[in-house]
This record gives structure tokens, C-alpha cells and sequence, in this order.
């Protein structure tokens, strides 16, 4: 999910430049993004991108704010043919082998955890044919949730998923950013952030997907296909929902636990 407001970043860029004059570190105070080669604007163009909303740094793009998809697993995208309309959408890919309990390692400090079990407590309410429960070890993760790189808060982006395999595992990582949520003092907000993501690991797209400056402010923007489909889901409403969990722009403190829409939306995929 994305910060809906940028005003903060702009604060932080300007204290850490301040700080790092004093500091003398050789750190660049601002990440510099990288040019994203035609050849891969087209192929995004051509996917159902929007090619006005891609960002590429380190190697990664960041589409829809916060959907990071590496460079080498660009390849893998498929090319939905679907014409995108409003509200719950799921992705092609869904996790597959249901019913199917979904193992998520949390590698943050205790606020991280805490906030990763509200969000898993309000996935299991909804009795799906997924269950998410939380282990101590890596090892047996199927989605393991850690820090985000530095520069994700310059890029104001809260938090970070992808979305599920080819072969129907869920996205395997979730980014979290500390400088967003160590001091939050409404756990319900890191809660709602961690269950967003979660949503994007196991295939729910934008709910505001036709135009993403209904929740992140600015000028109309349709995401586009985006090469993983986009399939409307039956019973949800047409216009977007006003506090669904997967509105792509939020802030650290908002509380989003699941509307009665986005319960259909659940119930309907899982
Ligand atoms: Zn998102």
C-alpha cells in the first residue's frame, strides 16, 4: 500500500539531507531512480500497464504503488484480456490447493507480529478454504514478512507485495516500512496494511483499480490490465468502495478491517 500523502517524505528528505551534511555520510541522500528502458515500457504497454506509473530502482518496478515485481520475473507476466471496471478484481493467478493453510514468518520486531496476527485473525473469521496462522521459522514460510530497503519511504510506499505463482503458491514476501510503522500508534492501521498485502500474495488486486486517485488524491489513472488480469468479482459493487482493505492509497494509522464487500470478495474467491 501506498502512503496517500507525500508531504512527510518531503520532511524526511529535507532532515536527512540536513542530517547528513553534519554527519558527512557517503550515503546519497535521495535514490536516484533508474531509467526504465523502452523495450520494457513497451512490454509493460503492451501488458496493460500504465507506463506513466512505473518506477525502477534496484533492479525492481514498482507498479500500482506498491506491487513490487523484480526485472528478471517481468517474463512471467501474463497478458490478461479482460477490460478493467470497478471494484473487487482478482488477478489470473489465485492460490490453488485449497483448502490450504498459508504459513507467514514474521521477521520484524513483537509490534510486527502482533499487527501480522490481528490481520490473520481477520482473514480466519471469514472461514475461507485459506488459513493463515504464524510460525517461528523460516523454514517452513510460505510468505515471510520483513523490513523494506531504506529507500522505500522516499518512494512513500508503506508496505509491498506481489502476486501469486504461475503454479498457485501465494507471493512469497511482504516489504514492511519501519519508518512508517515503529512509532504507529494505532496497531489496527499496521494491521490493516499487513492484511492489504497479504491480500496481494494471494491474488486480490486495487479494489480502486479503475482509478487510483480515488484514494491516493491527484489526477484520474486508470492502473490498466497490468498483465495479470483483472476479473471482476460477481456481487461486488460497481463504484469503488469507500474503506475497502484494498484501496491502493491509505495512511499509517487507518484502521480498514474487511467491509460486507470485501467479505463477498473473500468468500467469492476462497
Ligand atoms: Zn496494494
Amino acid at each position: 500500500m501506498k502512503n496517500y500523502s507525500q508531504k512527510t517524505n518531503l520532511t524526511f528528505i529535507i532532515l536527512l539531507i540536513l542530517g547528513m551534511a553534519c554527519q558527512q555520510q557517503s550515503e546519497p541522500a535521495v535514490p536516484q531512480l533508474e531509467n526504465v528502458p523502452n523495450e520494457v515500457l513497451d512490454q509493460l504497454d503492451a501488458l496493460g500497464f500504465n507506463s506513466n506509473e512505473v518506477k525502477l530502482y534496484d533492479g525492481t518496478l514498482f507498479i500500482e504503488g506498491d506491487i513490487a515485481i523484480k526485472m528478471v520475473d517481468l517474463k512471467d507476466l501474463r497478458q490478461g484480456n479482460r477490460l478493467p471496471v470497478e471494484e473487487h478484481y482478482n488477478t489470473d493467478n489465485l492460490v490453488s490447493g485449497s483448502p490450504r493453510t498459508i504459513n507467514v514468518y514474521v521477521n520484524m520486531p513483537q509490534k510486527y507480529k502482533d499487527a501480522t496476527d490481528i490481520a490473520i485473525s481477520r482473514y480466519n473469521t471469514e472461514s475461507l478454504d485459506l488459513t493463515f496462522q504464524r510460525v517461528s521459522s523460516s523454514s517452513s514460510a510460505d510468505i515471510t514478512i520483513t523490513a523494506s530497503p531504506w529507500y522505500y519511504y522516499f518512494f512513500g510506499i508503506l508496505g509491498s507485495a506481489g502476486f501469486p505463482t504461475a503454479s498457485g503458491d501465494p507471493h512469497n514476501q511482504i516489504l514492511m516500512t519501519r519508518a512508517y510503522y515503529d512509532g504507529v500508534s494505532n496497531i489496527n492501521g499496521l494491521a490493516t496494511t499487513i492484511a492489504h498485502e497479504m491480500g496481494h500474495c494471494i491474488g486480490f488486486r486495487h479494489t480502486d483499480y479503475m482509478d487510483r486517485s480515488y484514494s491516493c488524491g491527484g489526477a484520474a489513472d486508470n492502473e490498466g490490465d497490468g498483465g495479470v488480469g483483472d476479473n471482476y468479482i460477481p456481487g461486488t459493487p460497481s463504484g469503488p468502495d469507500a474503506n475497502s482493505w484494498m484501496l491502493a492509497c491509505g495512511n499509517p494509522e487507518g484502521d480498514r478491517p474487511f467491509t460486507s464487500n470485501d467479505q463477498i470478495a473473500l468468500d467469492y474467491l476462497y
